[in-house]
């Protein structure tokens, strides 16, 4: 499954997205609790995001988010009234025990603070304290050494026994003059919000004033003296997002790009390396790339794609699968753009004749997010496509993906099965990765050692072993199958079943105690048995073996907000092949479009399905080598709702439209 996005026939759906949205299947850093827009078609206008919080970055606005702390962790500075050893160590006895001849003014002992303040608890405290009996240091440092409370935490509770002033940002309402003071880059990179201005000194709430060194860089940057106050992190992020919304969007950036012709090349084929890095670590790339990034995390784009043609640069977003193309950069940054892309995914700027693929990983608004990248050399330059995988939007439920009551039934026994063959099938992006992963997350329990077999791994979740195949140097799924076999596995995912060996050794996975699941490329259930005996595989191995095929699609949800009744014509109905008779009494829906789903009238997707349990009535018709067809009638006689039959309840339950289930579920038999 490549990422990028060739080839793909018109009407079909992106690929591989969740439908619902987002529950972070682990706990995650504090974030920004502002919902995000989803689908922004091309040209709207668009509040700035945020960018990698809680990482001040001397390096300067601009960049696209690093996962590196750079200097951060080393411009800590310890505030000099607190001291390190001293009062710090938060021993009740020797903070309260101020020198004779030193005013030292009465401290609360560190512990005391972080415990006052929530960031750990009073057993935590205990042992902490009874450790550092033992081996000295500072309390701050052993509690994040044992894991108890955040290096953050601490550098605020330092602050505050400073007696740092606090501002809770929540409450504040900050005027206009004063934001104005700080632009968005530089605000969001040192994570600081400017609260108050008086006569060239400006005082910036952030979670950790004891941070000196972005104190300084602030006051050369700004030229105003710079004033810090304390505030939680979280506000910090919230406020950012609430005061610097509308600062700064790709738009504008890239209207700045379009009066700059710092790079107009005529002849890209001739220029040279240095030029290329060059270009690749010039500001305004890296300030574009990083706003392009976050608004697509934003809009929860599945992908991103910079095409260059001969005269000009898209720039498209697929959100719920559906393609909107955004406002075009200019031409004449595209090999910057390409080769900054290629930069941060450790490819090869020099190598521009032929494909690369690579890997980004980052934190943006404090979320990790992986992006695969593939490059591509086509006529006019190198069309780079980036896939979003960002974790936390991803929500592996298997309750959640869209399966009707009964079929979450069905489903339920599937994967408790303790051996057999279980394969979701659809084409590229119908969410069948979403629905296995869901799947293998509903038994994640530690008594089960799951191993899957990938390519690529989409997801990484906690508790599963995953192998990300690679054939260029053999590692096969076949190869890679025929090895997980030792490794004492009960459940076993192969990426995609797409050869005979493939198969075989699924089968015989099967046929030792193994349940397991994959995914085949076919437009419905019954056509997949079809598709496993045309790779040569013996009836009576698959009938030994094969529990259940599940064929799925995606369909846009309609928006909630504004959904309302219609009438369809019978144009309509008749593209359904139903009569006006067969839906008397039924309700149909559209959404209108509004605010919220961005005049398209969608929000999010949700899966349809086809599942076919294989009974014995099936059994013995494959045995037969009965036809395709014979399968299907039969499985629907013995109950199968057909892809088009489950859309119809969806559109009737008024989920989705008549549109949606008539583009998601063509009827070719
Ligand atoms: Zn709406």
């Amino acid at each position: 499954m490549p990422p990028a996005a060739v080839a793909r026939p018109p009407g079909t759906p992106g690929k591989a997205e969740p439908p619902g949205a987002a529950r972070p299947p682990r706990p995650m850093p504090p974030q920004s609790a502002k919902p995000a827009p989803t689908a922004r078609p091309a040209g709207s206008p668009r509040p700035a995001p945020s960018p990698a919080e809680g990482r001040p970055r001397p390096a300067g606005p601009g960049q696209a988010a690093s996962a590196k702390p750079d200097s951060a962790a080393a411009a800590k500075p310890r505030p000099p009234v607190a001291g390190v050893a001293g009062p710090g160590g938060g021993g009740a006895a020797a903070a309260a025990k101020p020198r004779r001849s030193i005013k030292v003014p009465l401290q609360k002992p560190l512990g005391q603070i972080l415990a006052e303040l929530n960031k750990v608890t009073p057993e935590h405290l205990q042992e902490a304290l009874a450790l550092r009996k033992q081996r000295g240091g500072a309390i701050g440092a052993v509690l994040v050494d044992l894991g108890y409370c955040e290096q953050a935490d601490v550098s605020m509770a330092l602050a505050v026994q400073a007696g740092m002033a606090r501002v809770d940002l929540d409450e504040l309402e900050i005027p206009p003059d004063v934001i104005d003071k700080m632009d968005s880059m530089t605000a969001r990179s040192y994570n600081v919000v400017p609260i108050e201005f008086d006569v060239g000194r400006l005082r910036v709430a952030m979670a950790d004033p004891t941070n000196f060194r972005a104190l300084d860089e602030l006051h050369m940057l700004l030229d105003f003296e710079i004033d810090a106050a304390l505030a939680d992190p979280a506000a910090v992020v919230r406020a950012l997002d609430k005061y610097y919304a509308h600062a700064e969007s790709v738009e504008s950036v890239i209207s700045q790009l379009d009066q700059t012709a710092e790079w107009v090349v005529d002849q890209e084929e001739s220029i040279d390396l240095e030029d290329i890095r060059a270009m690749s670590e010039s500001q305004p790339v890296k300030k574009l790339l990083n706003l392009v990034l976050l608004q697509a995390i934003r809009d929860k784009a599945s992908d991103i794609h910079f095409e260059p043609f001969e005269d000009d640069f898209k720039m498209r977003y697929r959100i719920d699968g559906v393609l909107y193309e955004m406002v075009p950069p200019p031409r004449h940054i595209a090999l910057a753009v390409a080769s900054r892309i290629k930069v941060m995914a450790n490819l090869d700027i020099a190598e521009r004749r032929v494909p690369q693929d690579g890997r980004i990983e980052l934190t943006m608004g404090g979320k990790p997010v992986d992006l695969r990248v593939s490059v591509l050399p086509t006529m006019f330059g190198e069309s780079v496509v980036m896939r979003v995988l960002d974790r936390t939007q991803v929500e592996l439920d298997i309750t959640k993906v869209g399966l009707r009551e009964d079929e979450q039934r069905v489903i339920d026994d599937l994967i408790h099965l303790p051996n057999g063959i279980v394969i979701v099938t659809g084409p590229t992006g119908c969410g069948k990765t979403t629905t296995l992963y869901s799947a293998l997350s509903a038994i994640n329990t530690p008594d089960i050692k799951i191993i899957t077999t990938e390519d690529p791994v989409e997801y990484d979740i906690e508790g599963l072993v995953q192998v990300q195949i690679n054939p260029d140097i053999g590692l096969t799924f076949a190869r890679c199958l025929r090895h997980i076999l030792r490794q004492d596995p009960d459940v076993i995912l192969v990426g995609e079943i797409r050869d005979l060996e493939t198969a075989q050794i699924a089968i015989h996975s099967s046929l030792t105690g193994h349940l397991v699941f994959s995914t085949l490329h076919t437009n419905d259930a019954p056509t997949a048995i079809t598709r496993l005996l045309d790779l040569g595989l013996e009836p009576y191995l698959v009938t030994a073996t094969l529990e259940a095929v599940v064929a799925q699609r995606l369909v846009r949800r309609i928006c909630m907000n504004c959904r309302a009744e219609f009438e369809p014509s019978e144009g309509m109905l008749w593209d359904l092949q139903l009569t006006p008779e067969d839906v008397r009494g039924r309700t149909f829906y559209f959404g209108r479009g509004c605010e919220q789903c961005n005049n398209t009238g969608y929000r999010g997707r949700t899966g349809v399905f086809e599942i076919m349990y294989i009974d014995d009535a099936l059994r013995d018709l494959i045995i037969r080598g009965s036809s395709t067809n014979v399968v299907r009638e039969e499985a629907k006689k013995r109950g199968m709702r057909m892809l088009r039959d489950s859309g119809l309840m969806a559109i009737y339950d008024g989920i989705t439209t008549i549109e949606e289930i008539i583009r998601a579920t063509v009827t070719d038999q």
